[in-house]
């Protein structure tokens, strides 16, 4: 028998049950696709030493969260037209013998969205101003959203995001501070809300909106996960918007990484399946 050189890990496992492996890992074995989605946990200092061994061990990519989003760029060798414009990689691809960054969360955010609307010639109204707000703005602006409302708690980093997509994209942006419940504007056809409120465990709160701004004709999209129907979008499906939930976004962007990594477009319901029955 021969052995090809291998250097074979015996690691404590980081986390308890993590969702993205579990949604990854259910779409390479419905796919036969002989591939593993393993989740380390990596701290800053050791990012370097995580990529380059990444790089070594013969990845065919990954996927980076917070904090090491902007700081995993001087690691790689290029990055795709939105990572750049977002100024954060969550997915790098080795393609050839180059390492690039991309960024599928917009990506995610759109393609949840084109199942239900199309973007262009929008004025979207997106509450927070963080990595998901950001990606999910330069995502749209680039599939032709006209205008967006920018609606933050700290004006610093709402105003930097409005400034970032007027400059940045063809769209225009204004900020709205949040000091109250927001008026939805009635232009509007997309809301999303794009903050942690309503995370697990904070499942009884929900971004503070006028409900009595939302029109039926208006989609309304939460960004949260878990869990996916959140008191937003129960709120908004109640007064008949067509809602998107936050697990549209997470399997799109899963869906994009495998196509990055894989050539293949795996089956998007078996990876939602896998979510929700984790999720319950
Ligand atoms: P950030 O920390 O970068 O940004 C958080 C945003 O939420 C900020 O704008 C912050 O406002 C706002 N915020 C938080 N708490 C409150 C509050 N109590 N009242 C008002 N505003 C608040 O986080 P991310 O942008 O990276 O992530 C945001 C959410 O998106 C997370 O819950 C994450 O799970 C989800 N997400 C989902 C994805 C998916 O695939 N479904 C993908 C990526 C993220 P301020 O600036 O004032 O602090």
């Amino acid at each position: 028998m021969n052995f090809l050189p291998t250097l074979i890990g015996c690691f404590a496992k980081p986390v308890a049950e993590n969702p993205t492996v579990v949604m990854m890992e259910a779409a390479f074995r419905h796919h036969g696709l002989h591939y593993l989605y393993v989740n380390m946990e990596v701290s800053p200092e050791n990012l370097a030493d995580a990529v380059r061994g990444a790089k070594a061990q013969g990845y065919v990519g990954f996927n980076c969260s917070l904090p090491h989003k902007v700081a995993v760029i001087e690691h790689l060798d290029g990055l795709g037209e939105s990572a750049r414009l977002i100024g954060a990689v969550n997915c790098a691809v080795k393609r050839g013998d180059q390492w690039i960054g991309e960024n599928t969360d917009g990506k995610g955010f759109l393609n949840s969205l084109q199942e239900v609307a199309d973007p262009n010639g929008q004025h979207v109204v997106i509450l927070g101003a963080g990595g998901a707000a950001r990606a999910i703005a330069v995502e749209l602006a680039l599939a032709g959203a006209r205008k967006f409302t920018i609606v933050n708690r700290s004006e610093d980093r709402g105003m930097e995001l409005t400034t970032h997509v007027t400059r940045n994209t063809p769209a225009a942006a204004v900020f709205a501070p949040w000091t109250g419940p927001f008026a939805i504007p009635e232009d509007a056809g997309v809301v999303v809300n794009a903050t942690s409120i309503g995370l697990y465990p904070d499942v009884d709160v929900m971004p503070e909106i006028d409900l009595a701004t939302l029109k039926p004709e208006m989609v309304v999209a939460d960004v949260i996960p878990n869990p996916p129907y959140t008191r937003l979008f129960n709120e908004a499906e109640n007064l008949g918007c067509k809602v998107l939930d936050g697990l549209g976004m997470l399997v799109n962007q899963g869906a994009t990484n495998i196509e990055y990594w894989a050539g293949v477009s795996p089956d998007k319901g078996v990876m939602r399946e896998a979510l929700a029955r984790l999720f319950g």
